[in-house]
This record gives C-alpha cells, structure tokens and sequence, in this order.
C-alpha cells in the first residue's frame, strides 16, 4: 500500500470507528458487532503502526471512550480512566508478557505474577469517597472527564454509601479515594428488559452492556432503579492516605471496605499459567448470569505497574484477552412472521439445525424488514448466526459468495398471516403491524401479556394453556379468565389437565383479584405503559375510575410521561371495547383502586402541588414521590387547580404565575412541615 493510499484509507477508516464510538459510547445503540468494531480499530492501529507519521492526536487509537453527554453535569476524574489493549489469541498474551518484561529489562524467561480477572461486560465507573463517604459517581467518558450520574448510581444496592472500616489494614477511611469497576446487568435482567421493549415497540439494547449503559445514563434515577444494575469493583485510582504493594492487595481492600469483588479472581504465577486460566473459563463463564466477554490480566505489583506506565489510551500492564463470540453457519429455509400483542410482525428465520457454543439452534431473529434488507438477506442462503449468553440468537450476516442463484429475496407480507388483515407500517417505524385488533394472535398474546408473572402473575397459566382456551372458546378477551371457574368440569376434562391442576389454576386466577392497581394497568397493555409507567399512573390517579377519565394534558403533567404515551392512554380508554373489559373485570370483582398508605390514610387526597427552584433536602423526583405516596398528585405546570406550590431557590415564571393566580407558596421547610404533620395523622 502506497502512503497515499494508507493516507485515504485511514482517513476513513477514523471516520468509521469515530461514527461506531458515538453510536456505542453516547448512543448506546451500536450498528454493528463488538468484532466488526474490533476489526475495524485494528486495521487502524497496524496501518498507522506502518505509516507512523500518519499518527494524529485525535485519532480514535490515541483516545479513550468518548466526551461525556452534555445532559449530565462533568466531572474529572483525579486519576485518568483508561480502556485496555486487547489480545485475541494466546500468541498475543505471550507477546504482551515479552513486552512487559522487555519494558521492566527482565530476562525473557523470567516469570511474572499477573492477576486474573473475568472481563465482566458493563461499563466502567467511578466512585469518589471522601472521609469514607459516597460523594461522586461517574462514567468514564474520555477518561479525563465523565459524566456525573451519582444518584443513579445511589441506586445500585451493592455500592456502599460508606466505606466499611476498622477491618484489614486501615482503621479510618482514606481522605479521598476513587474506587473503580464495572456496572452491569444479569443475563435475566437484561432480558427482562429487553421483553418489555419489544413489548412497548421500542428498540431492543444489542447487549448487556448497553442496557446497562443506557439505564445507568438515564436523567431519571427511577428508571435506574429499576434496573436492579449490579456492580463489581476492580480497582482504586486516585488515593490519599493509602497505598498497595499489589493487585492483589487492592481487590481484598476493596472487599474489606465492603464492595462486590469478583469471586473467580485468581493470582497466576506465570504467563502460562494465565492462559490456562482464560481456557478454563472459555466454557466455564456459560455458567454464570452475567456476560463475560474476556478476562483481563494485569501485571500484579503496583511498583512494576508505575514503571510500565500507559499509552495515551491504555496501561501497558494489562490486557484484555477476548473471547470470540459465539457463531454458526447454517441455512436460512424458511422466514415465519410472528405476530405480538400490539401487531407487530416479528420476521423468525427458521434455519437447519446448528450448534452455537454447545446450544442446539434452529430459530433466530432477523429483527425488522429493514434490517433483512439492510443485510440482504434471503431464503436459501447460508447465514452467520450468533448467540450472546442467553439471548435470543440472531443472524448476523450472509455468506453472500455462498449462494448459487437460487436464492430468494424475503418478502414483507403485505396481509397478516394469522387474520389475513392488512398489514401497515406507521411512518417512523420499523415494523410492520396487523391493524386489525381482533387478530387472533394478537389477542391470544394480550391474554398472555395480562396473565404474565410481572403483569396479573397468574401461575400456572402458560403460553400453551392460554393458547387452549381461546381456541376452545373460553377466553377471548383477559376478562373472561375470571368466570372460568363456571367451566371447571369442562376444563378438567380437557386433555391432559387433572383436576389438581385445574384448582390450582382457578385459585391464582381468584388470588390475582387483589393486585395492586398498578399491575392491573400495565396488564392491559396499553402501548408504552411499561411496569414504571403504569406504577406513576396508579400512583397518580389512584383508581381506574380516575385514569379513564384522565385527559392527555394531565397525564403529560406526571414527571416522566411524555405526550406519546398520553395519547395512547387517552385512545385507550376511549374505545368502547376497552371499556368493555374493564367493565367485566369491575363486575368479577378485580380490585381497581390503589392501595392507600400504610396506615390507610391518604392525608394529601385532593391536593396537587408543584415544585419549582431547587430543594435541598430531596430531589424534586423524591419530593413528587413523597406527595403522591400520601395520596396527593404532583404535578409539573401551574394553575387555578394547584394547592400549592413549593419554591425554593431560583424558581422563575412558575412562582410568578402562582403569585398572579394567588396559589398558596410554600418554601422547602414549610412543606416539609405538612408533610411530617400529615405522617403522623
Ligand atoms: P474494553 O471494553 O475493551 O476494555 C476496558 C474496559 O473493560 C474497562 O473500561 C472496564 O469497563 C472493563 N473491565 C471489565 N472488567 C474489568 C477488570 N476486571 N479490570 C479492568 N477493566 C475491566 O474497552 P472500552 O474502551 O470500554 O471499549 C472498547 C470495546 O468496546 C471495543 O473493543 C469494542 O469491543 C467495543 N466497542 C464496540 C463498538 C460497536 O460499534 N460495536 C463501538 C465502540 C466500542
């Protein structure tokens, strides 16, 4: 390659892995594989390592990450947060022991001490504690600076608020420490939200890592909560008042302080005996519920660590070995379009059976329609399938020098082919959906969303046995689950269902009646009102009466819900066949009214207040929680129906228009002082 043509392709070559970065690191919504990815850099990093001129500091290989998002207040990090080079063979983690000794001038056969962690895949954190207490948690961003997201980070239990003292090597805190490691999600978890983004139509994240990206990055620390992210930690930054000897020293300090360090951390005494730990753990890491994606080896005495010192994006002490991931070649034979709750059509490639990583696969996604274009694909070629963990296996590219001419373009069905309704795709979108709300897939698939275990949880009634009774006749809307027990002869005689069975059927069906109310809404399914929403509007209306009446203009006033899911809650209520259902789940007996505070007092009903300006002793998150929790509402704009509004330090125009509209004002402490006054009602 001549230097002008090392030139262009670099050239391009930034742009591409700067255009991934953005879409990885801010978007949290990567287009392509961490492999393609990893391609890419290296054939930057070998061609720059040939053309060493070339090298420009803003070249993605001289760089961490990406700049933090200007949504989210900046912090710097007292010590730089670096990323890791990579190895993908064991030739490349004997190179890097050559390197490290040559660096230290050790002879070649010396051995060294490296420490063995799994790379566990989420993203890297920070933890600041000063005088042994949780002040600042932040992201890595580009290293130097990141993003500020500490009350998230509040929210994941296995961070210490506190420092635990007093146990192994110091009796106080240190003045100021950075505690580093990795946010991430179970396998279980990641899937659970990932179904209800199907569920809501939105985009699925590609991986763990950035489903825990994009709940940790999230302007609503409820949301986080919800995502129940856990946390390993793996190593100190900046430290005042403390120093290690080793590796190894830091992750038992780590441990004693109180924090999750991973139990499969070994010591290898040798570069070999470091490979024979990422062969064990090739297979072994399938049984753990959290992803892997390599394990990293760092050179274990702090003192040769220093000495080693960093490139301008990662340490030459460590490495990352990566695992490659899990693929097959198979033929595509056949595509089935799946039918959801809400319409839409879900394009299933059934393909020959294959092994990927020891599983037996012969479904995969394909997504959308315009990823099957987008990649190409058809019927009859021979496809890249991967599987990540436990994720539903998906195809990732064709083997398009494969095919022989006989291979036949996928066509989106313009009919559905459960109903053979017309099918329709909503500008803005990427699926296609059935119209036709009486599909029978698509009610068979709403009965099964409201009996599921985080909707109704009505045990004991699966996919199958939902599929039953429909088609028997007995069930065509959710409704109809509560006069079953009229049937119980019927249903026992129904094949394969003893009597047992059906009484333990009919008694979940009976206990699910006392539900909180907030189940009951996310159980109807409505579009985009997922568990937490379905939570604020429960929390809000406090009764279905209420939420049926609710206009979009109120619903948009709840903190978190946007115009689009008022509308569909709006369009919901408004159509008589909903009315309909929820008329017969009234008549049944199914509890529609929210639970009232522990002592049954609701000290706040009728109330509604806005905050304004900052508060200091809660969040105006917190504070909106706390008025809705005593059964008042909480609201975001102004008017004559406003109790009260809260103002504190900097509130602007909505403090003005409560003076022009003689609202009562409350400042922080007077309405800290209702509150305690209520609680004690
Ligand atoms: P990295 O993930 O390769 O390695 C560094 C990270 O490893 C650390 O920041 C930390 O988060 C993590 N880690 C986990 N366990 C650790 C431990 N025990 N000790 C230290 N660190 C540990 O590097 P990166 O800079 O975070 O990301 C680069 C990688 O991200 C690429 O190799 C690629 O796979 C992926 N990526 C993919 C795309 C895409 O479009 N698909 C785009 C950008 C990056």
């Amino acid at each position: 390659m001549t230097r002008e043509q090392a030139q262009a392709r670099i050239a391009e070559l930034r742009r591409l892995v700067e255009y991934h970065n953005y879409r990885y690191y801010v978007l949290d919504q990567p287009e392509i594989s961490d492999e393609e990815y990893d391609a890419l850099f290296r054939e930057l990093q070998q061609l720059e390592a040939q053309f060493p001129d070339l090298i420009t500091p803003d070249s993605p290989t001289q760089r961490v990450g990406a700049p933090p998002l200007s949504a989210f207040p900046e912090h710097t990090h007292r010590e730089v947060m670096l990323s890791l080079d990579n190895a993908f063979s064991e030739e490349e983690l004997l190179a890097f022991d050559q390197r490290v000794k040559r660096f230290l001038d050790l002879p070649a056969d010396a051995t060294i001490e490296y420490t063995c962690e799994l790379k566990i895949d989420g993203l890297a954190v920070s933890l600041t504690y000063a005088e042994g207490v949780l002040t600042v948690g932040a992201t890595r961003g580009d290293g130097a600076r990141g993003e500020v997201v500490t009350p998230n980070l509040r929210t994941v239990r296995q961070i210490p608020l506190r420092l635990q003292t007093g146990q192994t090597l110091f009796d106080a805190p240190p003045r100021v420490v950075e505690v580093r490691g990795e946010v991430y999600l179970s396998v279980h978890e990641f899937e659970r939200i990932n179904r209800e983004r199907a569920e809501q139509g939105e985009p699925l994240f590609a991986n763990p890592r950035n489903a825990a990206a994009g709940s940790l990055r999230q302007l609503d620390s409820r949301i986080t909560a919800r995502r129940r992210l856990r946390f390993w930690a793996y190593g100190i930054g900046y430290c005042e008042g403390a120093s290690f000897s080793t590796q190894w020293e830091v992750l038992q300090q780590l441990r004693a302080w109180g924090f999750p360090v991973n139990p499969h951390t070994r010591v290898a005494h040798s570069v070999e005996d470091a490979i024979a730990f990422c062969r064990e753990w090739a297979t072994r890491r399938a049984e753990l519920d959290y992803a892997t994606d390599g394990v990293v080896i760092k050179v274990n005495r702090v003192d040769w660590q220093r000495q080693l010192g960093a490139t301008a994006r990662a340490p030459r002490w460590a490495i990352a070995y990566k695992y490659p991931a899990e693929r097959a070649v198979t033929t595509l034979r056949e595509v089935r379009w799946q039918v959801g709750r809400t319409g839409v059509l879900t394009p299933v490639a059934l393909m020959e059976p294959v092994s990927v990583g020891g599983v037996t696969v012969s479904r995969a996604t394909l997504h959308n329609i315009d990823y099957i274009r987008e990649k190409d694909i058809r019927i009859g070629d021979r496809v890249v399938i991967q599987r990540a963990g436990e994720v539903i296996p998906e195809v990732v590219a064709v083997q398009v020098e494969a095919r022989d001419g006989d291979e036949t373009p996928i066509e989106p069905p313009t009919q559905c082919p459960v109903c053979g309704a017309q099918v329709e795709r909503p500008e803005d979108e990427a699926a296609l959906r059935c119209i036709n709300l009486a599909c029978p897939a698509q009610i068979v698939e709403r009965i099964r969303h409201f009996t599921s275990r985080h909707a109704m949880n009505i045990e004991g009634l699966g996919d199958k046995w939902v599929q039953r009774l429909f088609e028997q006749g007995y069930i065509k809307d959710p409704a109809d689950l509560y006069s079953l027990h009229l049937h119980r002869d019927a249903l026992i005689a129904l094949e394969r269902s003893g009597e047992k069975l059906v009484s333990n059927l009919l008694n979940a069906i009976e206990k699910s009646k006392t539900n909180p109310l907030e189940r009951l809404i996310f159980a109807l399914g409505i579009r985009h009102v997922g568990e937490h929403a379905a939570r604020l509007l429960a929390e809000q209306f406090g009764s279905m009466d209420a939420l049926m009446q609710a206009t979009e203009e109120q619903i948009t006033q709840i903190h978190g819900m946007g115009p689009e899911t008022a509308r569909e809650v709006v369009e919901f209520f408004a159509r008589p066949e909903n009315r309909a259902v929820i008329e017969k789940l009234r008549q049944a007996g199914v509890r529609m009214e929210a639970e009232r505070t522990a002592r049954g007092a609701t000290p706040f009903a009728g109330l509604t207040f806005v905050f304004t300006g900052e508060l200091q002793a809660y969040t105006r998150e917190e504070a909106e929680a706390l008025v809705r929790a005593l059964g008042g509402r909480a609201t975001s704009s102004v008017s004559k129906a406003t109790s009260y509004v809260v103002a504190g330090p900097g509130a602007g125009s909505k403090l003005q228009k409560a003076q022009q509209l003689g609202v009562p004002i409350l400042d922080e402490a007077q309405f800290l002082e209702m509150v305690r006054t209520a609680q004690a009602q």
